[in-house]
């Protein structure tokens, strides 16, 4: 859901920021909140700023005519199912639900839940872990910038997870989107400035996506080729955009609410019994057959927290937690075909024995920044940071530093 990194990060840069550029691995080892989520200049992102649209607005437009994303827009934009967006630049229409067709033509899922199109030639959304007692485990709207202590749990437990990033956060925090790579965590889209995907038009849904998509490809390394609608907001004009840019829609069936403890009567006790229920479900046999995804965030310390606290009683309950995208034996999370993620079986595998379950990278220098290790080497998650593009990245902050620390924190 919404993030409020960004109001933090401009607080922090009026405060200062640090003065010292640190790398993926020093800011993965900083252990206080504060030192985490002080601001920093990433060459490489202040290099490119001016390819991306502003942080945090809502995408107007492609940024060039001239931008490869631009051509690949022309390109299958006269074949996008002709729904009317729902609203204005990512702001929802607030009566457009009140003369919605009940018979839901547009499979819209924030009305209806509807995971299933109904446009023919539009592929059906994920929303839950197709192998048995099987949670498929992710967390929305990363990278969070004082995200290590969580991120270190996950290291200490073993356990990968699929990361929903949001393009913003990433040119933000790039030091930690970086982590989620090197710890050997699955990325997804999880759009630009995190609106209503529904009230943007053709192309400004395309460049929500499509700035993402090339924010974590700078980053890490990788370009995703999975995403998840801020809200949940979608319908079958946006599932076909983002499926002809390669995304694979994965959405939930399960809701934490832990990103609205403080809003509509939610508590920490609403967000509490919401796990267990989950958990007990378990219990009852409902994943059985097909498992779970639950909607969890890292958006803020108590939602991190939570997880934390939550995941032995997960373990305990479900055979196996594993990334949304190992449960579906997706061996190639990215467009990168150097790197590949186990399969379920080859995940479970590695665990059972003690070893990292990451994912490996062949080491070219398309590489994320930090390849996860072999799931056969038995290495740990973590201590294989930094194949030759992220290292020559680090290097490249360290030279330019403070030099272009203004434009690299334009909000
Ligand atoms: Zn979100």
């Amino acid at each position: 859901m919404r993030s409020h990194t960004s109001i933090a990060a401009t607080a922090l840069m009026l405060l200062g920021v640090r003065a010292a550029v640190s790398t993926e691995s020093d800011e993965a080892a900083l252990t206080d909140p504060t030192a985490q989520c002080t601001a920093y200049s990433y060459a490489p992102v202040a290099a490119a700023l001016a390819q991306f649209p502003p942080i945090w607005t809502p995408v107007s437009a492609m940024v060039s005519t001239s931008d490869p994303g631009y051509v690949k827009f022309l390109s299958i934009n006269a074949s996008i199912p002709n729904i009317a967006p729902k609203g204005v630049l990512g702001v929802p229409d607030e009566k457009i639900t009140d003369g919605y067709n009940p018979a839901d033509p547009d499979c819209w899922w924030t009305v209806t839940q509807c995971v299933t199109p109904k446009v023919s030639g539009v592929k059906g959304d994920i929303a839950a872990a197709p192998e048995p007692r099987t949670l498929g485990y992710g967390f929305d709207d990363g990278p969070n910038c004082s995200h290590n202590a969580f991120y270190d749990y996950l290291v200490e437990k073993n356990q990968k997870a699929t990361m929903f990033y949001i393009g913003s956060n990433v040119l933000d925090w790039p030091l930690q989107a970086q982590r989620a790579v090197a710890d050997g965590h699955e990325i997804c889209v999880h759009s630009w400035s995190h609106r209503s995907m529904t009230a943007f038009t053709n192309e400004q849904a395309f460049g929500e996506l499509w700035y993402t998509m090339q924010a974590i490809k700078l980053v890490t390394g990788v370009t995703p080729t999975c995403w998840r609608p801020p809200l949940g907001d979608v319908d079958d004009r946006i599932r076909y955009i983002a499926q002809q840019m390669g995304l694979e829609n994965v959405l939930w069936k399960y809701n934490s609410n832990d990103w609205e403890v403080g809003s509509n009567n939610v508590t920490t006790t609403t967000v509490q019994g919401n796990y267990d229920a989950l958990i007990a479900a378990v219990g009852a046999g409902t994943f059985d057959t097909t498992g779970a995804i639950m909607l969890t965030h890292e958006l803020n310390n108590y939602t991190m927290q939570t997880a934390v606290d939550n995941y032995p009683k997960l373990a305990a309950a479900f055979d196996h937690i594993v990334p949304v995208g190992v449960s579906l034996n997706k061996t190639q999370p990215y467009v990168e075909t150097n790197y590949t993620q186990p399969s379920f079986a080859a995940y479970n595998a590695a665990r059972v024995s003690g070893a990292s379950p990451s994912g490996s990278s062949s080491g070219s220098a398309a590489a994320a920044s930090g390849s996860g290790s072999k799931s056969t080497s038995g290495s740990t998650a973590g201590s294989n940071q930094g194949t030759s593009a992220g290292v020559a990245l680090r290097v490249s902050s360290l030279t330019l530093g403070l030099v272009v620390l203004g434009a690299a924190l334009a909000l």
